[in-house]
């Protein structure tokens, strides 16, 4: 470790990580991030420098949408070269979305960006808030032979490092609100952090920090279910500009096999709407063609998701849509992994 304190950067987005009890009426508050090292004295504690930033509404997490991750990730841009890691306080309901939209976002990242927050607010009693709060800083803070040990965007929650774009947030009242089926955790806080570092993003060559601007929300998830009639795939299908759709599918990637249902994809692709295949599983992979269920879906160019999971798929597509990439190569594109989102 060299002794020169790590400067790192507190992005405020509002959840109940920064919320704190009014004693007075017993309600919930946003709490003032510029009192944060007041309010948190365990924060002097750190051998870092912190600073803050906050919307200046802070939301719940149900109301993000592209412009705030937009948003996330030109502060992050902005500042990147005066601080030596960012983490970004969000709230739990939608933070896997906005870690796979940053991760997309954010090129060339060889800084760590840290997302993370609470299922209780900071000033409760019983809270977990401190903790994450803590680790977080500590690991965007972490440095080995001058670089930073973290080149990625992650998620710490309940003592683990996961790459963000491979959670899910899988339990609305644990601790442990998060999982990461098909990847590995890349850090684990215990009484030491151990660091798992077979499984990190390797180390960026010196490119510059692109940080894209556009994502298109011109796309939609459709998840299959037994019974599912034509009203409903049409209804989607119908959408005006649609340019991509997430099939949830069953188990390895499978759909039905009736004429009418693999017509109205066949015409959807036709007609230009990128289809692609991801499990409904909350772990393993879409194998196209392992199964006759799926072979048709195969044929008809409908794209394998593999292994992504539906908030990196849906994140990944805008993210695609809006960086222009041609309709002839996204297939292509959205099959290569780009930040380690898939196999
Ligand atoms: N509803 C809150 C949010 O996502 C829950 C949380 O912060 O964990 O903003």
């Amino acid at each position: 470790m060299n002794s020169k304190k790590r400067s790192i950067l507190l992005v405020y987005t509002g959840g109940t990580i920064g919320m704190m009890k009014d004693y007075a009426s017993g309600a919930l508050k946003a709490f003032d991030f510029s009192q944060l090292l007041k309010n948190i004295p365990e924060l002097n504690q750190l051998d870092c420098t912190i600073s803050s930033f906050s919307f200046n509404v802070p939301i719940d997490s149900s109301n993000m949408n592209p412009t705030h991750w937009v948003e996330i990730s030109d502060i992050i841009a902005e500042n990147y070269n005066n601080y030596d890691g960012f983490v970004v306080l969000h709230g739990s309901d939608t933070m896997s979305y906005t870690a796979s939209a940053l991760s997309f976002l954010l090129e060339n990242l060889a800084k760590p960006v840290i997302l993370t927050g609470s299922q209780l607010p900071i000033g409760d009693l019983r809270t977990d808030a401190k903790e994450n709060l803590i680790t977080a800083i500590q690991i965007a803070a972490l440095q080995q032979n001058g670089k930073p040990v973290i080149q990625e965007v992650g998620l710490y929650f309940e003592y683990k490092l996961y790459r963000g774009n491979r959670t899910t947030k899988i339990n609305a009242e644990h601790f442990q609100a998060f999982a990461s089926l098909n990847y590995p955790q890349l850090i684990e806080s215990g009484v030491h952090l151990t660091i798992f570092k077979e499984y990190l993003l390797p180390q960026k060559k010196k490119s510059a920090l692109r940080a894209h601007q556009n994502m298109d929300d011109n796309v939609a998830i459709l998840k299959l279910f037994p019974g599912i009639n034509e009203n409903i795939i049409d209804a989607i299908l119908a959408a005006q500009n649609l340019k991509a759709l997430i099939l949830e599918t069953y188990g390895s990637g499978n759909a039905p096999m009736e004429e009418w249902f693999l017509k109205k994809l066949k015409n959807a692709i036709k007609k230009g709407v990128h289809i692609i295949n991801v499990t409904q599983c909350s772990g393993g992979a879409v194998i196209m063609g392992q199964y006759e269920t799926s072979s048709k879906l195969k044929k008809m160019q409908v794209i394998n998701g593999k292994d992504i999971t539906t908030e990196a798929a849906i994140t990944k597509a805008m993210y695609l849509l809006g960086s222009g990439v041609s309709h002839e190569l996204f297939k292509t594109v959205f099959e290569t992994s780009l930040r380690g989102e898939m196999i």
